[in-house]
């Protein structure tokens, strides 16, 4: 099985019985990310076919809804924007955090069936 439409931020294919369609190993290594019209073009009628299947399916590929692909593309420099911002808020605190020395070395690690020590 291989995604008509790839699942990608660009091509915004979906896991969908529409969007699935069988395909021999090679084929399916070959197509990649393309879209499948692209992959078949110049073969209307197998591009006609799995756009028919589409169709019974009542799957609607995202990437033809525009007030969808706006919201997409704005989330997604707003999303990233904030993972900027934040990162480099940690960075900072990171970098200038005071480096405290243990006033007693740590313990060693608690071994599994060990009992505690009289000094506990
Ligand atoms: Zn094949």
């Amino acid at each position: 099985m291989d995604h008509a439409i790839p699942i990608s931020k660009r091509a915004l294919g979906e896991h969908r019985l529409g969007n699935l369609v069988p395909s021999c190993a090679a084929c399916n290594g070959e197509k990649g990310e393309k879209h499948f019209a692209t992959f078949l073009a110049g073969q209307a009628e197998r591009i006609a076919r799995i756009k028919a299947h589409m169709a019974r399916h009542g799957y609607q590929p995202l990437a033809n809804n525009k007030a969808l692909r706006q919201v997409l593309d704005t989330a997604y420099k707003e999303v990233g924007q904030i993972a900027t911002r934040y990162t480099t808020i940690i960075d900072a605190l990171l970098r200038d955090r005071p480096q405290v020395r243990p006033l007693r070395p740590s313990p060693p690690p608690a071994v599994s069936g060990s009992r505690p020590s009289p000094a506990d």
